[in-house]
Formats: C-alpha cells, sequence, structure tokens
C-alpha cells in the first residue's frame, strides 16, 4: 500500500442528511431512557452491561442496523450506524450486553457462517437475545494470536475442546463464545491450522471466572474448556481459515468511533466545570482536545464511507484507533493534571479517577499501540 493509497482511506466524506432526522430519533430515546445516570456510570458506556437496555435497543431495530432484514436487522447503512453509535456514547449508554454480537459476531457470521448458522444466531443477536463475547487471547497469547494452543479435535460427529482463554470482555455474562483454536498442527505451525468456533457458555466442561479490577468491576473473565463437546456445526467457515477471518473480525472491530470517544462524559463534565470557573491554561487544553476529537471523528467518518463502498481499510482503521486512543487517554491525563486539589465537584472528580484509571486499557485492547504501527508500517511496505 502507497500513502496515497492509505490516504485515499481518508478521503473527506460526509454523513449524508437523511441521517439527521435519524439522529433526532435516538437521541430522543437516550434522553428519556438515560435520565438520571450519573455521568460515572456514562464514563463506562460500551463497557457497562445492561441487558434490559439491549434489549430496549432491539425493540427499536437499533441491534444490527447494518444486517439484512432477511436475518432481523434493519438493513440501513453504515453512516446510520456511525450516528447510532456516536449517540450512544456521547450519551454514555450502556451497551456492552449486545455491544460485540452486533459489531462482530453478527457481520462475521453473515460474512462467513452457513446459512443454518445465520438464520440461528444472526435474529438473536438482533432481538438481544443472544449475547456474544471474543475468545481470541489466551495466557502467552495476546498480540501473538498465532501461538493460540487451545485445541478442538474431531469427535465422532463434532468437535471436542480443551484449553482456555483469557481477558475475555463480559465472558462471564456471555451466552456465545466466537473462539480461536487450533484444529490442526501445533503453536509452531502459526497462522496455518487455526479455525473459529462457536462455543456454547453453558455447555458441560465450560467454566467461566470473573476477574477483578483494581476498580472493583469484573469486566473481563477467565475461561476454561475441559473436554468440552461441541456439536459439527459449530465450525465458522472453513476449518484452517481463522487467521482470516479473526483479521476480517479486527477490521469491524477497529474502524468505529468507540475508539475516540471513552473519555466524553469526562470532557463533558470538564467543560461544564470550566464555564463556571475558567483557567487558561486547562480552557486551551480543552481547545486542543476538541480540535482532536474533530480531526478524529472526520477520520472516522472518513473510514465509515470506505466500509459503505464495501471495503475494508484494515490500515486505515489501525491508524485510527492509534491516534483515537491516544487522545483519549491524554483526556484524563492532562485533567488530573490540571485540575485543582480543592476542586467540590465530586461528580468529576469520580468521572476522573474511574477513567485515570481505566485509561491505560485503551491502547491494550482491540490490539496494542506497538502492534498497531506494526501494521501500518506492513502496510506501507516499510516491513
Ligand atoms: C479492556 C480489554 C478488553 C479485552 N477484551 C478482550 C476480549 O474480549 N477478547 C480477547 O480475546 N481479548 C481481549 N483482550 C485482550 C487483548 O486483546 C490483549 O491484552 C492484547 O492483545 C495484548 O496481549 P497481551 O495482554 O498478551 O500482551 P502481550 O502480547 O504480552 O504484550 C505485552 C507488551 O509487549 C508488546 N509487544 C508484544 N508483541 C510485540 C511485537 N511483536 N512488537 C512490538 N511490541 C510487542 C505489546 O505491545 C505490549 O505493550 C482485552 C484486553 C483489554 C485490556
Amino acid at each position: 500500500m502507497s500513502l496515497a493509497a492509505l490516504a485515499a482511506d481518508f478521503a473527506p466524506a460526509a454523513l449524508p442528511p437523511e441521517t439527521r432526522g435519524f439522529r433526532r430519533e435516538v437521541r430522543d430515546f437516550l434522553d428519556s431512557a438515560l435520565s438520571g445516570r450519573r455521568p460515572r456510570d456514562r464514563a463506562k458506556t460500551w463497557t457497562g452491561w445492561d441487558a434490559d437496555f439491549s434489549r430496549a435497543l432491539a425493540a427499536r431495530g437499533w441491534v444490527g442496523l447494518t444486517l439484512p432484514e432477511r436475518y432481523g436487522g434493519a438493513g440501513r447503512d453504515h453512516f446510520h450506524r456511525f450516528v447510532l453509535v456516536e449517540e450512544l456514547l456521547a450519551s454514555g449508554a450502556p451497551c456492552a450486553a449486545h455491544w460485540i454480537g452486533d459489531r462482530q459476531s453478527a457481520p462475521l457470521l453473515l460474512k462467513f457462517g452457513s446459512e443454518e448458522q445465520r438464520q440461528r444466531w444472526i435474529p438473536a443477536i438482533c432481538r438481544s437475545e443472544a449475547f456474544f463475547c471474543i475468545g481470541m487471547s489466551e495466557p502467552g497469547s495476546g498480540s501473538d494470536l498465532a501461538s493460540v494452543r487451545t485445541r478442538a479435535v474431531r469427535d465422532g460427529n463434532g468437535w471436542r475442546l480443551n484449553g482456555g482463554k483469557v481477558w475475555t470482555t463480559w465472558g462471564h455474562r456471555s451466552d456465545m463464545m466466537i473462539a480461536l483454536v487450533r484444529t490442526s498442527g501445533g503453536p509452531e505451525d502459526r497462522q496455518k491450522g487455526l479455525s473459529q468456533l462457536l462455543v456454547d457458555l453453558r455447555a458441560p466442561g465450560v467454566t467461566t471466572k470473573p476477574i477483578r479490577l483494581s476498580y472493583g468491576e469484573s469486566e473481563f473473565s477467565e475461561t476454561r474448556f475441559d473436554d468440552v463437546f461441541l456439536p459439527a456445526d459449530s465450525l465458522v467457515g472453513e476449518e484452517g481459515q481463522g487467521w482470516a477471518q479473526v483479521n476480517a473480525e479486527l477490521a469491524f472491530e477497529r474502524s468505529g468511533p468507540e475508539r475516540i470517544y471513552s473519555a466524553l462524559a469526562l470532557l463533558d463534565l470538564w467543560t461544564r466545570h470550566l464555564a463556571a470557573s475558567p483557567d487558561p491554561r486547562a480552557v486551551a487544553a480543552l481547545g486542543r482536545h476538541l480540535a482532536s476529537l474533530a480531526t478524529l471523528r472526520s477520520m472516522s467518518i472518513a473510514l465509515t464511507a470506505r466500509l459503505h463502498e464495501g471495503l475494508s481499510p484494515v490500515v486505515g482503521a489501525a491508524l485510527l484507533k492509534d491516534l483515537g486512543t491516544a487522545t483519549e487517554q491524554a483526556i484524563p491525563a492532562d485533567i488530573a493534571d490540571l485540575i485543582g486539589p480543592d476542586t467540590a465537584d465530586a461528580e468529576l472528580m469520580a468521572t476522573l479517577a474511574f477513567l485515570h484509571q481505566l485509561s491505560a486499557v485503551f491502547s491494550i485492547r482491540g490490539g496494542t499501540r506497538e502492534i498497531l504501527r506494526g501494521m501500518i508500517a506492513r502496510g506501507l511496505g516499510l516491513r
């Protein structure tokens, strides 16, 4: 890929005018559904689990917005999804329950799944009846995903699964996992011999254990598979094609606006705080962050336009995620530096404390900064 081709991923695009009415509709719904939600809870947004909220969104057709109507989706375009996601994040809606299924699992099944899998799972995801998680990382296989050791072997009419996954976001509350596992060869075979399997997390032999985080919550889990039997139709796509499929999935994961808006609830509170007591250094920092966010938003809309054209802007998505997470991390870091120790705004302080502690993960989840930069360099033919 040349620099010009990478720049083409970011060719300016605008949200079509017909998305305006939809934005109003989403905003009106969120204003009433989330009234009274504290800013510190809004700061969790797509990591906050609320199955009832996900079902309320699904009832409006807003889970699986871009998926075909024949599978229960709303058949709308990527620009409408951008608007929906932007409003959900800006309002701090608790989206975790349906987030992975909506963003990744359903599009993955649509692209690679069998007709039977599509009919079984995509409508259930769109109705928020089945919640999915991603089973990629394992102890010792995070960035180096090609070294996964969890193994499934053919067993009569199905598969026998052994091994384990770690850092699975909301694995302990999910119904299903799409797991990347080895179905032939050994870790030395790297990408060869990897496949994706649908795993029912309530099947005998599956144990999920929440991992308690330093800020007291448990959004991750560790999962063990001990001789778990999986039916033959658990294989997603082709055996041995797991690596290519996972890479397509990661492009869905990295291109959305969620990689730029994690600190919006805090920025909002801080803006209101500064309006009451403006400090020139703090106001200048706020201006810098808003300028960055405006630029990142334009870049994200540009990538949305590429998705709309049916392209998969993998390198552009890596670049946006790297820049976006840098801004998301700089916002709480700057506010922590600039805010006075005697600030009386308890909600601002609680939201800052939460995001300041959380922000280290922004550049780890979905691929670390170093891995993304490696991808960009490879994309440009530099390594
Ligand atoms: C909030 C959060 C949610 C997550 N959710 C999920 C999930 O739902 N499902 C899932 O499967 N995983 C999930 N993960 C795991 C995540 O994908 C991994 O943590 C991540 O890929 C890094 O892997 P690791 O933790 O094993 O670190 P390592 O791979 O051990 O990396 C450690 C450090 O070494 C650097 N490094 C590693 N290899 C290289 C290299 N080749 N060149 C340069 N530097 C390198 C990394 O950049 C990093 O700084 C989540 C992680 C977080 C923080």
